[in-house]
């Protein structure tokens, strides 16, 4: 009932942005092609990236679009690409309209240092910095904060909104004590589980081959090749670790790795080097927690409020948490058996990573081992600004995105999301601010007739 609620609710709002160019084979009616942002396959895909798809199919979990009717399914997965390239949202939306539209505004290298409120708890404008100068922006109609799901509250929050007991402390004068920076959630996951290519499966070149690479695809007008591609990042499948469960709790996404990095004591992957990214000897997979029940929160810097915000991220607090990603780390491991496995050649290394020689490698205790020292997070934080009814006292804005107390005041971005979704939520965020782009238009049309 709530999953179809939500259906009609949100998935026009999908489709309206989405200009899938391989729609082919897709059902159209999970996929829009009229759209700003550009969704499609990598041209390129490597062996390593084939073998992990067919390791996957060959376990049982169906070949198919995960973004479609059913989630449980693997493929080499569709992106914001265009032509062998990334299209951001500043490129898909912004630029083509950019000097084109009287009413659009752009002020680079601007930060938004608060939101402008008056005695009758009205927002009417922001205060930003440009060259080291404060600059003041009057709103006509209202103000929409956009910053993301950790410069969000804390735009709040310097504007005094947000948790009074806080503030006070800060001496910020509270304008409207709702629980902004809360209820933060992430998509944890964790580095330590290595898969090693022999040379026959590696995608590793010489210096010299990489710059002709590199030189050829700079001069390639449609990008293709090693370079126009996501590697194994792009062979990505959902699981459910318990098969009463309604819909996947796991995600896996398989990172490139150089093996004598990868190996190194204590490096989290995403420091490690490698150049480009589309030329690896061994692989991380990466078991992602789609569903957590830890909270953490974001609050200001008491040192400087105007600095860095204090992220208490909080991962695995609630240790149930921990169950998906060893019964998904479990999985993975279960792959060196298939027919994808073995013909590549391709095994796990069995060398305990040193935080956790204590345990024997491959056994619950050591992958919860893994998950506590080597943990990572996927970027996927929201929920810090969190939509919900009012008398949940976690919500700071209502179910048309306004903030609790001020009028003329909304937040539409990833902080809003009560509940982190269960995939990657850049593309989530963008219907979030579709929608929120329909409830100010239809506020502001009523208003008015
Ligand atoms: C390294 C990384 C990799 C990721 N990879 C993926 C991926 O592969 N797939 C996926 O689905 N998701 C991915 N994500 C997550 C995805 O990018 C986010 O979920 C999504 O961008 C959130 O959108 P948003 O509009 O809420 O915030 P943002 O996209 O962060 O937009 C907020 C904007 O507001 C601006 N801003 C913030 N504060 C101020 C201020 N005070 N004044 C002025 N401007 C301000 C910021 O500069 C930024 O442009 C990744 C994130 C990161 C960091």
């Amino acid at each position: 009932m709530l999953r179809n609620m939500v259906k009609i609710q949100v998935l026009p709002y999908f489709k309206k942005f989405e200009k899938n160019l391989n729609v082919e084979g897709l059902n159209r009616k999970y996929h829009g092609v009229d759209g700003e942002q550009s969704v499609a396959r990598y041209p390129y895909f490597d062996r390593p990236s084939i073998m992990i798809t067919n390791a996957y199919v060959e376990s049982g979990i169906p070949l198919g679009d995960f973004n479609g009717r059913y989630q449980l399914k693997t493929m080499q997965a569709q992106a914001f690409v265009q032509d062998g390239e990334r299209v951001s949202a500043n490129n898909a939306f912004i630029q083509p309209i950019r000097y084109k539209r009287k009413n659009l505004t752009v002020r680079i290298n601007s930060e938004v240092i608060k939101v402008l409120i008056n005695k009758d708890k009205v927002a009417y404008g922001v205060k930003y910095v440009k060259d080291g100068i404060v600059h003041t922006a009057y709103a006509k109609k209202e103000v929409i904060v956009s910053g993301g799901s950790i410069n969000s509250p804390k735009l709040l929050m310097l504007s005094g909104i947000g948790p009074k007991e806080h503030l006070s402390k800060l001496h910020i004068r509270v304008k409207s004590n709702l629980a902004v920076g809360e209820n933060l959630q992430d998509h944890a996951t964790f580095s330590g589980i290595v898969i090693a290519l022999p040379n026959r499966t590696s995608t590793l070149i010489s210096n010299e081959e990489i710059m002709k690479e590199v030189y050829e695809y700079k001069h390639m007008k449609i990008k293709n090749g090693p370079l126009a591609s996501n590697g194994p990042t792009n062979s990505a499948a959902f699981i459910k670790t318990d098969p009463n469960l309604p819909a996947p709790d796991v995600q896996i996404q398989v990172r490139p790795a150089n093996l004598k990095d990868a190996l190194r004591e204590t490096v989290p992957n995403d420091e490690i080097k490698i150049f480009p990214t589309a030329f690896y000897d061994a692989m991380l997979p990466l078991i992602i927690g789609l569903v957590p029940k830890s909270r953490g929160k974001l609050l200001l810097n008491p040192a400087n409020p105007h600095g860095k915000p204090i992220i208490h991220a909080n991962y695995f607090e609630d240790p149930r948490d921990l169950i998906p990603l060893v019964r998904g780390a479990k999985y993975i491991l279960s792959l060196e058996n298939t027919e994808a496995f073995r013909s590549n050649g391709a095994t796990f290394v069995r060398t305990p990573m040193k935080a956790c020689r204590d345990y024997e490698w491959g056994t619950d205790e050591y992958l919860v081992c893994l998950a506590r020292s080597y943990t990572l997070t996927t970027y996927h934080y929201v929920g810090t600004c969190k939509m919900g009814p009012h008398t949940d006292r976690k919500a700071v804005v209502d179910n048309k995105l306004r903030v609790y107390g001020i009028s003329n005041l909304r937040v539409i971005d990833s902080s809003i999301m009560p509940v982190v979704v269960r995939g990657n939520t850049n593309a989530p965020s963008n219907m979030i601010g579709e929608r929120g782009v329909a409830f100010v238009i239809d506020h502001w049309s009523n208003k008015y007739h």
